[in-house]
Formats: C-alpha cells, sequence, structure tokens
C-alpha cells in the first residue's frame, strides 16, 4: 500500500508540511537539478496550477540545496506551446518567470521538440521510447499536475504528466495512432517548406498542393510544426486503449531509474485538460493538493476524492465511452506503483 499525503485549501499554510511529509528530503539533495514538470497552460486556458503555487514548490526544493527549473515539453499541435520561443513566451503570460517563480524555465525537449534521448522501456509497444532531453539530464523530477478530464483515459493525472509530458514532441507522435497529417488544401500555398523538413521525402508539391504519400510517411509530424499557414494537422483518433497502454509505456520509460516526487493539484477540475482554452467551469468544487512517490496511487486518490466531492463517478460521466481504470490497471501491471493507498490527511 502506498501512502498519499493530503491538504486542503484552507489549509495552504501546511504546504511545506505536505512536501516534507510525502519525501521531497529523500528527493533532493545538494547540488542536484530538480526538474520541476508543469502545463504552463495553452492560450485561453485559466485551469493549470498558478506561479504562486509553483514558487512554493522551488522555494522548498532550495531550502534543500537544490538547484530547480520549470519544463514542459512541446505540442505536437500547431498552438502557443508548440516550439520553445512560444512556450516561453505564453508561460511569461501565465506568470511564469524567474522573478515569479524563483526558478528559470527550460524546454524539455529544446526548441522544435527535437531534443531527446533514447530510453530503454522494453514493453509491449515500445522496446525504446524518445525523453524529453531535459528531464532525462536531471537529477531529479518532480511532477506538478493540475487534475483534469481527459478524453484519452477519462481523466489527466500523474500519469498524463509523466507519459505525453515526458515524451519529445516526436515522441508523442509515437503514442499517437493515426500517422498521416490531415491536410487543408484550401491554406496551402504551395511553399514547400514543408517538403524540405520531411525526413522521409514523403511529401512532394501537385498543381501548387501539398500531397502526401501515406506509404512513405513515418508521421513524425515535422511538415505540421514547419508549415506556418496552418495546412497540416494532426488526425486525432478514437484515442483507443493502445494509446494508453502507450502513454503508461511512456511514463514507464520516463521514470526508469529516477527519484521523483508527484504533486496533483484538484482545483478547477475542467471536463478538459490544459491544452484547451478554458470555456466550461469545474465540475466539482476545490479540493485540495495531494502529493506521493507513487504514480498510480495518487492518481488513485485523486478520482476517488473528486468522485467523493461529486457524489458521482465523475470521470465516467464526463466519457461514458472511457474506462478511466485502464491506465491505472496498465501502470500497476508495469509495476509503476499500486492502486491500493492509504490517504494521510496532514
Ligand atoms: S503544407 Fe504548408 S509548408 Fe507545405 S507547401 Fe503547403 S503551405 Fe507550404
Ligand atoms: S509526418 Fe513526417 S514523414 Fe509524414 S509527411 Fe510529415 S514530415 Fe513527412
Amino acid at each position: 500500500m502506498s501512502k498519499v499525503y493530503f491538504i486542503d485549501f484552507k489549509s495552504l499554510r501546511k504546504f511545506k508540511k505536505l512536501l516534507l511529509h510525502a519525501g521531497l528530503d529523500r528527493v533532493v539533495s545538494k547540488n542536484d537539478i530538480v526538474a520541476i514538470k508543469l502545463h504552463f497552460g495553452e492560450k485561453g486556458n485559466r485551469g493549470y496550477v498558478k506561479p504562486e503555487y509553483v514558487q512554493r514548490v522551488v522555494k522548498e526544493v532550495k531550502a534543500l540545496k537544490g538547484r530547480p527549473f520549470l519544463t514542459d515539453s512541446n505540442t505536437i499541435y500547431v498552438g502557443e506551446r508548440s516550439d520553445a520561443l512560444r512556450h516561453r513566451a505564453i508561460a511569461r503570460t501565465h506568470g511564469f518567470s524567474l522573478e515569479n517563480c524563483g526558478a528559470p524555465i527550460v524546454i524539455a525537449d529544446g526548441l522544435r521538440g527535437n531534443s531527446f534521448v533514447e530510453v530503454e522501456s522494453g514493453q509491449k509497444h515500445f522496446k525504446k521510447i524518445k525523453v524529453a532531453s531535459a528531464l532525462y539530464q536531471a537529477d531529479r523530477l518532480i511532477f506538478v499536475t493540475h487534475f483534469t478530464g481527459h478524453e484519452l483515459g477519462g481523466f489527466g493525472g500523474a500519469l498524463k504528466n509523466v507519459g505525453m509530458g515526458g515524451a519529445s514532441r516526436t515522441g508523442k507522435y509515437e503514442i499517437h495512432e493515426a500517422v498521416v497529417p490531415k491536410i487543408e488544401k484550401g491554406k496551402c500555398t504551395g511553399c514547400g517548406v514543408c517538403v524540405t523538413w520531411c525526413p522521409a521525402g514523403a511529401i512532394n508539391i501537385v498543381k501548387k498542393k501539398v500531397n502526401i504519400d501515406s506509404d512513405k510517411c513515418i508521421g513524425c509530424g515535422e511538415c505540421i510544426l514547419y508549415c506556418n499557414f496552418g495546412t497540416l494537422s494532426i488526425e486525432w483518433s478514437n484515442l483507443t486503449e493502445s494509446e494508453q497502454e502507450k502513454l503508461v509505456e511512456y511514463a514507464y520509460g520516463v521514470l526508469k531509474n529516477k527519484k521523483v516526487l508527484f504533486i496533483n493539484f484538484l482545483n478547477f477540475i475542467t471536463k478538459l485538460c490544459d491544452c484547451c482554452a478554458t470555456t466550461a467551469g469545474p465540475v466539482v468544487p476545490d479540493i485540495g493538493i495531494l502529493a506521493s512517490f507513487d504514480p498510480v496511487a495518487i492518481d488513485e486518490a485523486s478520482v476517488k476524492l473528486v468522485n467523493e466531492v461529486g457524489k458521482r463517478d465523475v470521470f465516467r460521466q464526463l466519457f461514458p465511452g472511457k474506462d478511466w481504470e485502464f491506465q491505472l490497471n496498465y501502470a500497476q501491471k508495469l509495476g509503476m506503483g499500486t492502486r491500493n493507498y492509504e490517504l494521510v490527511r496532514i
């Protein structure tokens, strides 16, 4: 059984206690470079974990003489976080800066999302995975997660923050099932930039419009990123259970041989994750903050608390076709943690 520590939002003065009870001092040692992995929030989103909370984590890491930095990886869709320049700009807009948080921002997979280290995973879908290099190179990892609903597995918690967030942009394409980019020919100017960047020689320009040879395309997504006209986009599939397994296998590889602490924020819990602009309000009232060594236990405890407060199976109601237990069971099967937990209220 794993312990999951908890405070509610009326007890924020106990935040340091929460981190120490959860074992921050066993994760961070003097001079460790500590990656604090979070989500800076897509443009228009209001749900991301706010800088004032992140600043508190930074402060405690520094108190243990660690050297923290704030990080996330680039997205596969073209938005405000699809390259490091945009990503840092939106982070700053949302209040994440050295001055506000006390730690610098390093985008984990580099300028264009191609900076990764291959790590042995040895699982069903992946023998090797592509971990965003700054996360691989950091001595210690702290995953600060805003817990939300998510169309992939019903909810998005620590496992998703690690698996999807720890993957380089190329890795994210591997998790994704649909390979060949979708084309909106009306937007194509025929400029040919995508042809230059396609590593598989899959693109040609026919009558001043882009054309992709699906037999050659390897689904790397480079063309999507380099097109400045929004012609190409990812073809979202039905988000299968196989994708959930892949996500968990990525999380397994990211965490391999690492000392890690997980912190889940259960406030402003929305149906969709922080990659989306927030239009709808939260689905349950604010609950509190959890911390644990165990990514499975902390996500299990988070779901249970949400359901307890919502007095219903919230995520099954939000996504009737999704079994939120699937990712937890698969992660447990891979030995990443346990669904059996003890909730310790601080
Ligand atoms: S898809 Fe984009 S980059 Fe490629 S030719 Fe068309 S406009 Fe240019
Ligand atoms: S996804 Fe990659 S391989 Fe496929 S067309 Fe685009 S750049 Fe080429």
